[in-house]
């Protein structure tokens, strides 16, 4: 018995589920902390099917186990399945709830290994997809059609920071009796919990906030058991399971998940503010804003509004290249959710895969730039900003 009696009569705050949730209850050896369990396979002890058999591709060893409950818990969801990075999640659940014929309705603004997974692979596949407006519910009734399976959105779109009307996708979903998915990993459990609001999967990049220390690489799919099972069963065929010792890992990054995201929601909201109103910054995309269109929204569903924002400065890229050599704080890099401030611009890295007119029709320019908050003070990184934006050309 992994999640014991006592944490269920805690259970209703997110900050004790993620030291507690999953935990071996009795303990290991005593050892407060779990164990890594590095074996890849185990002695038979009886097993009636293959999928029994524990192996570690097969997600069913100790430390994936465990790390499971833990995720499913904070997302108050029935299970998770812990995979080897966040295209190993998001891929398989779209392999899993899609078959040969069938037609994916997804946001249009996706992280960008996403959008190329769907846009390059899926046909490959058999499968076929529409794009839609995430914050145009309407428009979703003329593209829907007989053979749509599944709609795809995310929490918090990467790089634009829009919210789609995730209710809205929701109620559309079970109408029309699609497998409802969304990438909360902008979000994090702490600030939105999909299956709170009716989502049948939510699929996270753990390799960002679930970890939250930038040093691995994982994902998970997290929701109801059927579907996860299946999922399941489709990952232990593709083999994108996670080593034990990342799992370990990313088992005591999310212990400390409430902490930091909660830092980070405080200071990307400061950093959002200052950048708004700075002449050099033409553009800040960041749902705290009472300026972002979707502000509304996210006030209403999210308990904070996350650590990531988008911004352009005036100038065009040669500004925006000028202010990340001047930043010595931020660390320019393509990724996010670390405890480390972290910039890049995504044409050259997560969507530099999407033609320049995709990009260009989506709203994402070449001086974008998307930028992460960390954990450090965040008056240190405002005056960090301030000097590298006073030295900017205008
Ligand atoms: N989803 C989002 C929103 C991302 O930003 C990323 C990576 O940047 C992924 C999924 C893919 O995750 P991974 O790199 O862990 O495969």
């Amino acid at each position: 018995m992994l999640l014991s009696d006592t944490l269920k009569m805690y259970s209703g705050s997110i900050e004790t589920r993620a030291i507690h949730a999953g935990e071996p209850d009795p303990r290991i050896g005593g050892a407060v902390v779990m164990p890594v369990f590095q074996s890849a396979m185990y002695v038979t002890a009886g097993e009636k099917s293959y999928d029994d058999t524990t192996y570690i591709r097969l997600n069913n060893t100790p430390n994936a186990q465990a790390l499971a409950e833990k995720l499913a818990a904070l997302e108050n969801a029935e299970t998770a399945l812990v995979t080897a990075s966040g295209m190993a999640a998001i891929s398989t659940s779209l392999l899993t709830v899609l078959s040969a014929g069938d037609h994916l309705l997804a946001q249009d603004c996706l992280y960008g290994g996403t959008h190329d997974f769907v846009t390059r692979d899926l046909e490959k596949f058999g499968i076929s997809y529409t794009f839609i407006d995430g914050n145009d519910p309407e428009s979703w009734e003329k593209k829907v059609r007989p053979n749509t399976k599944a709609v795809y959105v995310e929490t918090i779109s990467n790089p634009l920071i829009q919210v789609p009307d995730l209710e809205a996708v929701v109620e559309f979903a079970k109408r029309h009796k699609l497998v409802s998915i969304v990438d909360n990993t902008f979000a994090s459990p702490i600030n939105f919990r999909p299956p709170e609001h009716g989502f049948d999967l939510s699929v996270h990049s753990a390799t960002k906030y679930l970890n939250g220390h930038s040093d691995i690489v994982a994902g998970a799919v997290i929701g109801g058991s059927e579907l996860v099972q299946k999922i399941t069963h489709r990952l232990n065929h593709l083999g994108g399971s996670l080593d034990p010792h990342a799992a370990f890992l990313l088992h005591r990054g999310v212990k400390t998940l409430a902490l930091r995201v909660k830092c980070q929601n405080d200071g990307a909201l400061q950093i959002a503010r200052f950048l708004e109103k700075h002449p050099r910054i033409s553009r800040v995309n960041y749902p705290g804003l009472e300026s972002h269109p979707d502000h509304a929204r996210a006030q209403r569903l999210f308990d904070g509004y996350g650590g990531m924002m988008s911004f352009e400065l005036r100038g065009g890229v040669e500004a925006a290249e000028l202010f990340m050599r001047r930043a010595k704080l931020p660390i320019v890099a393509p990724s996010l959710g670390g405890v480390e401030t972290l910039m890049t611009r995504p044409s050259r890295t997560s969507h530099s895969g999407l033609l320049a007119e995709e990009r260009k029709k989506l709203g994402i320019s070449d001086e974008l730039i998307r930028f992460s908050v960390g954990i450090e003070a965040t008056r240190d990184i405002i005056m960090d900003l301030e000097q590298a934006l006073e030295t900017t050309v205008q």
